[in-house]
């Protein structure tokens, strides 16, 4: 409101996050007139920059929306002129005592609240000495100081846990604002929406009447020379571990006691919790290899300059899980994330329970498992919910064929959906942490999947190799048919 006024500082202003995410993000926020009245916004990095370099590089990544056209540069103007540049060191206090000075020059409008946000935009080696000195030498004196963390938080339980600990040398857990910018997307925050505020699904959303759920992430490029990073997490860590499991867990938490981020978080913890040991024979890495077709060639992992000629880490796996609780037992949750495939998408899959005495399956011979219900959520590209349903095919004959119930957002809703870094930042700066991962979330997220990740590393695991821009290793599919299901993205009727 009127009263306070917030300074967002963007640590790691000159990289490509910043410039490619954040920035961009940040103007959106101030085009839809979101940010508080009295904002202002530093970059800080060690890069040399005046404040009008600064603006310059910024002015060059922002857009405006297809239907917010007008006024567009009147109002790129307004928001640059409210960014500004410190340069400094990331362990220096003193660097950072010279940040405090100009954020209090912008902030003097006496009697006001003055808030703080810190959005970390740099390598994790160096978080905690940011945190260190930006918590010692920069905090808000009257009111409230956040930080903002992207992956990758350690990793395996024990440097996760290590993190954490050092950042709450400095930080209260209220202060730490963790991102899953999964969590931010459209779809991902529908999921719990469609489920409960629509009668038809929830009495459906157990073992009684799912099957198997799929959770789908798939890229149609490799790391192309930025592999360094990558090389050392791997996909399991890069995808599953986090953007992947976060959704399963939203997806069959139990209903919570109200929409308050703790009481959500709460239902999360409990499904991660009851989730049983991953069996290092329930998982299938692969990594893709150059090939070439069409005279175009495409490179393998290890043709990346960055990447290490003899690395076996997974640019691709599937993993079957399952909840031991109530609701879930027995329902295989089949996971499958990679890059370099053939398409490009992230999507849930639901399929249903067979019909039982199904009285069109009799005499006719289709494919039992083609005829049952399929529920898509489509989170990117081309956001969409749509359900597969059994239908007789018009005429004076009896044939059934399945078709969609579709829901298509670009069909449907004439706007533009906001890039999850805007809804990100946008809680962040109102305390709305529904959408951040608590400490107690990560250390379960990570207790699940660090036993099998030594596993895969310490026995060396070879991955299944498979070519740039194919659909991937076959052993996902005797994954998945050893749990007796089909994958719902490779079927004849996609
Ligand atoms: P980046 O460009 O590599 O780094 C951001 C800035 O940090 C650089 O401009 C550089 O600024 C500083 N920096 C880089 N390496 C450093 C080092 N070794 N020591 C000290 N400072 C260093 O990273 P980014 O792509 O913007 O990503 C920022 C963070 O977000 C990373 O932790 C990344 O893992 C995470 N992330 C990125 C993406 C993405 O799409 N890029 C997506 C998800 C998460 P100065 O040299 O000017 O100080």
């Amino acid at each position: 409101g009127d009263d306070s006024t917030v300074c967002i500082t963007i640590v790691g202003a000159s990289g490509d996050l910043a410039k490619k995410k954040i920035f961009p993000a940040l103007f959106a926020l101030y085009y839809e007139d979101c940010l508080p009245e009295h904002f202002t916004i530093f970059g800080y990095a060690r890069s040399k920059m005046t404040d009008a370099e600064l603006r310059d590089m910024v002015s060059r990544t922002l857009t405006c929306r297809i239907d917010k056209r007008e006024n567009c540069g009147e109002k790129m103007d307004q928001f640059l002129k409210r960014c500004f540049y410190h340069s400094g060191n990331y362990d220096s206090e003193e660097n950072f005592t010279q940040l405090d000075g100009k954020l209090k020059e912008h902030e003097i409008l006496a009697g006001r609240i003055s808030n703080r946000l810190f959005y970390l935009s740099i390598p994790p080696n160096i978080f905690v000495d940011a945190v260190k000195c930006a918590s010692r030498s920069a905090s808000s004196a009257n009111g409230w100081t956040r930080v903002i963390f992207e992956k990758p938080f350690g990793r395996d339980s024990d440097s996760s846990a290590a993190l954490t600990r050092s950042l709450k040398q400095y930080l209260e857990e209220d202060q730490i604002f963790r991102i899953d910018h999964y969590l931010g997307k459209e779809l991902v925050e529908n999921l719990s929406v469609l489920r409960f505020s629509n009668l038809i699904f929830e009495p459906l959303w157990s073992r009684k009447y799912i099957r198997n759920v799929q959770l789908i992430f798939s890229e149609d490029f490799g790391t192309e020379g930025r592999g360094g990073y990558f090389d050392h997490y791997g996909i399991i860590r890069d995808i599953m571990q986090n953007h992947l499991l976060q959704i399963l867990a939203l997806f069959a938490m139990e209903t919570p006691v109200s929409l308050d981020a703790e009481d959500i978080r709460n239902e999360k913890v409990k499904v991660l919790r009851s989730m049983r040991p991953i069996h290092v024979d329930d998982v299938v890495v692969g990594q893709y290899k150059g090939h070439t077709r069409g005279g175009q060639s495409y490179p393998g992992y290890t043709d990346d300059k960055t990447v290490p000629e003899d690395s076996l880490t997974p640019t691709f796996a599937a993993a079957a899980l399952f909840i031991d609780n109530a609701r879930w037992d027995g329902v295989p949750f089949l996971m499958k994330a990679g890059k370099a495939l053939h398409d490009r998408r992230a999507e849930i899959r639901v399929q249903f329970r067979h019909v039982p005495g199904n009285l069109y399956n009799r005499n006719s011979g289709t494919d039992a498992d083609r005829a049952t219900n399929e529920l898509v959520i489509r989170v990117q590209p081309d956001e969409a919910i749509y359900l597969k349903i059994n239908n007789k095919v018009p005429g004076l004959g009896m044939r059934l064929d399945r078709s969609n119930l579709n829901l298509l957002y670009k069909a449907r809703y004439a706007k533009e959906i906001p890039d999850a870094y805007e809804r990100l930042v946008l809680d962040a700066i109102e305390g709305e942490r529904r959408l951040f991962i608590r400490s107690d979330e990560l250390d379960a997220a990570w207790s699940l999947f660090t036993p099998v990740l030594k596993e895969i590393e310490e026995k060396k695991v070879i991955p299944e190799y498979y070519p740039y821009g194919s659909r991937g290793p076959v052993g996902a599919h005797y994954l998945a048919a050893r749990h007796n299901v089909k994958w719902g993205d490779v079927g004849v009727d996609e």
